[in-house]
């Protein structure tokens, strides 16, 4: 008896496959993460084409073969069209279908990741200014790395506890949140960051989207940002290639 399993998901990745059709990397509601097979979707009159695409979020019924997962129907449910119009959400939108796609590694099903990608693609889809994307991918690579278990510490210095010096700060990935002057001489590992980074760090992760779309962002902090947020996502690339490893 073929077994059909219905829910929703949103597509993080497509990719060719064979003549005609198509693989989708689906975050689903129940099953995590799955490749699904959507035979000879690239067909003109194919009914799937219809109800999902690239950045969709769709109720969708699949069948399990003995290899592959097969999309039977798929419905749209929200297709954020405005995102493709704009090259900087667009652009947004990839890297973080990208860092979803490379950090969840398997069919852990997690509501809280599904809400926030729907959550950051409303706001991208929405999203006219580039500054403002920007801000999109920082909000949500802080809170996705903090539904995995990696959120940093922000309020005391993570080595010895103590209460920070707001005009010392140091950030290290490696202990995982903010480090102070003292702890930073001993280790000399980390990067120095100014307090409104930090500041503009603990509203991504409140997740005070009301406040922090209101901020003017600098040129300069804005690099500081960048420059922490890629500093942490190398790091956590390192542990979670060290972690397949070891499975
Ligand atoms: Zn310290």
């Amino acid at each position: 008896m073929i077994m059909r399993y219905k829910t929703k998901g949103f597509v993080l990745k497509k990719e060719d496959y064979l003549d005609d059709s198509r693989i989708f990397s689906v975050f689903t509601k129940d099953f995590g993460k799955v490749d699904l097979l959507g035979r000879a979707i690239r067909k003109i009159n194919s009914k799937l084409r219809g109800g999902i695409g690239l950045f969709s979020l769709s109720d969708i019924e699949f069948i399990q073969g003995r290899l592959k997962k097969t999309l039977t129907d798929a419905v749209f449910l929200e297709n954020f069209k405005n995102i493709s119009r704009r090259s900087h959400s667009s652009i947004v939108a990839c890297k973080i279908s990208e860092v979803a796609d490379s950090f969840i590694k398997g069919q852990e099903q997690d509501e809280k990741i599904l809400d926030l990608l729907l959550d950051v693609f409303l706001k991208l889809d929405k999203s006219f200014e580039e500054s403002k994307s920007n801000l999109i991918y920082q909000y949500f690579f802080w809170n996705f790395v903090s539904i995995l278990g990696y959120n940093p510490e922000l309020i005391n210095c993570i080595n010895c506890q103590k209460k920070l010096n707001p005009y010392e700060l140091y950030f290290s990935s490696s202990e995982g949140g903010v480090i102070c002057k003292n702890c930073y001489a001993l280790k000399r590992e980390g990067i120095k960051i100014k307090s409104d980074s930090l500041k503009v760090l603990r509203l991504i992760l409140r997740r005070d989207w009301d406040i922090l779309s209101k901020i003017k962002i600098s040129e300069t902090l804005k690099n500081s940002l960048v420059n922490l947020t890629e500093n942490y996502y190398l790091y956590l690339c390192s542990v979670l290639k060290s972690n397949f490893k070891n499975v």
